[in-house]
């Protein structure tokens, strides 16, 4: 018998409370009932995403909230700058390929931070950039960029900044109206300790008169007539109805936990993963890393696709690899959302054991020891 446990960075576990919420018998969208818990939804994602701004619902997965977020904000012929620091970042740039949106790229090396001057000297070279599109905790090198700077540059000027908060949002700090985030996009199955299918989009006063201006091709993704629903506690179409009812649930804990331990457990988690791994003499490969998740360099000598394999098939435990040109190359394991300090050591473990059994040389329970003494040293508030 094998115990799954899963530490991918997305999907995350879902908490048991959650999922029997789901299995209840679904609620008619449009009946008293679930009006009444929108009504709470809506109010449970504005202290999530901290603003005071309407934050849109859609059934898709995260990276529908990107695609709605360009052309609900874009005019054919406008010119966006996009930070791509890795496959999430990129992502921005192939969605306005697609819709003929010309963009600056700035290439920053997988691992590495976007460094906030270099949007500055962009947007001082090109005040015409419409936007700029980047991403808060990049899950495919588990960087987490320097947001606030980056909007410190942006708000001063008319360009707009839609920010990829997928798997920071309910992790680490974000705060949207505080920073001037004009574009917030969140998503499911990550932190939100959901399954895969709606996506959630924070629009600030500067980016509604983008939303009114912008001209590109939409139907289903359609911003105003989303709001205009939301306000009703409606939706313009069906919303994915038990989803919704599993988010409501979610935020509820979220909010009895408080944001800001949430935050701090995140952290705390991820300050335990990342001395565990490098006492096992593993090397971390994000030079600024995100709590959402630790990524670690297959050591040499090791085939980074047999980790993983022998981590789910051997020990039940699901991590992920690294994406694209970073296949294995990395490994990376995920502390988000439905997490705790068991976990930790459930994946250090799993970790030494399959490390051993591949044949490369380690002390079992180094890491385990290390992550321990974090978590004992920082204790849980
Ligand atoms: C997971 C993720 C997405 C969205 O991916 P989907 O598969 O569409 O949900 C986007 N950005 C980041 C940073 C992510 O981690």
């Amino acid at each position: 018998m094998k115990k799954p446990h899963l530490f991918a960075p997305g999907p995350t576990a879902v908490p048991p409370e959650v999922l029997l919420t789901m299995a209840h018998p679904i609620p008619h969208h449009r009946a008293p009932e679930f009006e009444a818990l929108l009504a709470e939804v809506r109010e449970g994602l504005k202290s999530l995403f901290q603003t005071t701004e309407e934050v849109l619902l859609f059934a898709a997965s995260g990276t529908g909230g990107m695609e709605a977020s360009v052309v609900n904000t874009l005019s054919p012929g406008e010119e966006v700058l996009v930070i791509q620091a890795g496959k999430f970042g990129e992502r921005w740039g192939e969605i306005c390929q697609a819709y003929g949106i010309s963009f600056t790229p700035i290439d920053i090396p997988y691992g590495k931070a976007v460094d906030p001057t270099l949007v500055a000297t962009a947007l001082e070279k090109d005040p015409k950039i419409a936007a700029v599109f980047c991403t808060h905790s990049e899950t495919s090198t588990g960087v987490l960029h320097d947001i606030h700077a980056i909007a410190q540059v942006v708000r001063k000027t008319s360009t707009f900044l839609v920010v990829d908060a997928i798997t920071s949002l309910g992790i680490v700090d974000l705060p949207m109206d505080a920073w001037g985030l004009d574009v917030v996009v969140g998503g499911s199955q990550k932190a939100l300790m959901l399954p895969p299918g709606l996506t959630m989009v924070g629009v600030s006063q500067k980016a509604w008169a983008a939303v009114e201006r912008s001209r590109l091709p939409k139907y289903y993704f359609d911003f105003a007539a989303e709001r205009k629903n939301l306000l009703e506690n409606q939706s313009h179409f069906t919303p994915a109805i038990s989803l919704v009812v599993g988010l409501r649930e979610t935020l509820g804990m979220i909010r009895n936990e408080g944001l800001q331990h949430v935050f701090r457990r995140h952290e705390r988690l991820a300050v335990a993963m990342r001395a565990g791994v490098t006492a096992l003499g593993l090397e971390l490969f994000a030079e600024r890393p995100s709590p959402a998740v630790t990524t670690v360099k297959v050591p040499q000598g090791v085939d980074g696709g047999a980790i993983v394999k022998t981590l789910r098939a051997k020990h039940g435990v699901t991590i992920a690899g690294g994406q694209g040109s970073m296949k294995g190359k990395i490994f990376r394991l995920a502390t988000m959302g439905y997490a705790d300090s068991s976990d930790v050591v459930v994946a250090l473990s799993a970790l030494e054991l399959t490390l051993s059994e591949l044949g490369y040389p380690i002390k079992v329970g180094e890491g385990i020891r290390a992550a321990q003494e974090v978590l004992h040293r920082v204790p849980e508030d």
